[in-house]
């Protein structure tokens, strides 16, 4: 697989920390949030990565070696949605082709590339995102995303979000065992109140919990 160092794109931050949700939470990660995402959650804390012109233009080399004075093998790929970004393709390949360990952080509405990804996190929103089902229920990529033994990992605010769940679950065969519910929220207090009936429903429907550590250890302040 040939790296493609000219190749650039714009990038919002980079920054070390520990992977705050999902099956690796609280692994040591290096995070490059790329710059860009047209889906629109009305709940997203991470707005500023929305605009494509916004962020910083960065070539892929000089981007690699800031990766590579902080790395620390594993490299969480997120964004804004990271599949919009030019930058996404040789960026993959080329942490892949030195050797790092790569996770992807998606929203799951773009086809997933033939990309040797070791874990994709997907995040199908539910009707409380307030986008569109047309934009945010992809069919093609989701069951593209599940071959590719994909964690679909779900926002939960309220009870009645489970149900919606359980029904993408049946629809798209989702494996069980590879989904996880998040509870929504933006403090440590709400996120706590609401993990009692999430946790209640991962054991119930066979469902894994994922924290969200970021949140709990350090509150809504953005991470860099
Ligand atoms: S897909 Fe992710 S980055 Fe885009 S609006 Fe939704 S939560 Fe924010």
């Amino acid at each position: 697989m040939s790296v493609v160092t000219e190749a650039h794109g714009r990038v919002a931050e980079v920054f070390a920390s520990l992977q705050g949700e999902g099956v690796t939470a609280g692994l040591p990660s290096v995070f490059i949030r790329l710059q860009g995402c047209s889906v629109g959650c009305v709940w997203c804390d991470t707005k500023y990565s929305w605009d494509p012109t916004k962020g910083e233009d960065r070539d892929l080399q000089n981007l690699l070696e800031e990766v590579t004075a902080i790395s620390t093998g594993n490299v969480v790929v997120t964004g804004g949605e990271p599949l919009e970004s030019p930058l996404f393709i040789p960026l993959v390949s080329a942490l892949k082709t030195r050797g790092d360990r790569v996770e992807v952080e998606t929203a799951g509405v773009l086809e997933p590339l033939d990309l040797p990804v070791d874990q994709w996190n997907v995040s199908l929103k539910l009707a409380h995102s307030g986008v569109p089902e047309s934009r945010r229920i992809r069919p093609r990529a989701i069951r593209a995303f599940v071959a590719r033994d994909a964690w679909f990992k779900f926002v939960v605010a309220q009870p009645g979000d489970v149900d919606e769940v359980i029904e993408l679950q049946k629809r798209f065969a989702l494996p069980r065992e590879r989904i996880l519910l998040m509870p929504e929220g933006i403090r440590s207090d709400e996120l706590l109140e609401r993990s009692r009936w999430v946790w209640e429903a991962c054991q119930t429907h066979g469902f894994r919990y994922s924290p969200r550590l970021q949140i709990l250890v350090w509150g809504p302040k953005r991470a860099t």
